[in-house]
């Protein structure tokens, strides 16, 4: 068993030759993702997150827990859940423009200069 008390993690490992690495965590554990994730890992998981709940159709989306749409024209207007919708949360009252905060982190386009 090796300790790095710099680094906070501890290895152990077993008579079959797992080896578990454990971390020490003195932040509550969304504060350390929050710290530990790379730009591009937040992105996929906010946007995983996202898909989770809504699927695009055309202009559409639709609620993957009660399949109800909104149309895009009608983005800024609470989402109309079925009454017994496991997803009319908080979280689901918007969503065009939760995906909009999603892809508004989007990394910028590389530009090549052309003189
Ligand atoms: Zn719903």
């Amino acid at each position: 068993m090796a300790i790095d008390e710099e680094q906070g993690v501890s290895m152990n490992s077993d008579a079959n030759d797992v080896v578990q690495i454990h971390f020490k965590c003195t932040q509550a554990p969304e504060a350390w993702v929050e710290t530990h994730l790379s730009e591009g890992l937040k992105l996929s998981r906010n946007m995983i997150a996202w898909r989770q709940r809504w699927a695009v159709l055309f202009d559409h989306l639709q609620c993957t827990d009660c399949q109800r749409l909104q149309n895009i024209w009608l983005a800024d207007e609470a989402f109309k859940h079925d009454h017994s919708c496991g997803f009319s949360d908080e979280r689901g009252q918007h969503p065009w423009h939760d995906l909009a905060s999603i892809l508004g982190e989007l990394p910028s386009p590389r530009r090549t200069v052309e003189d």
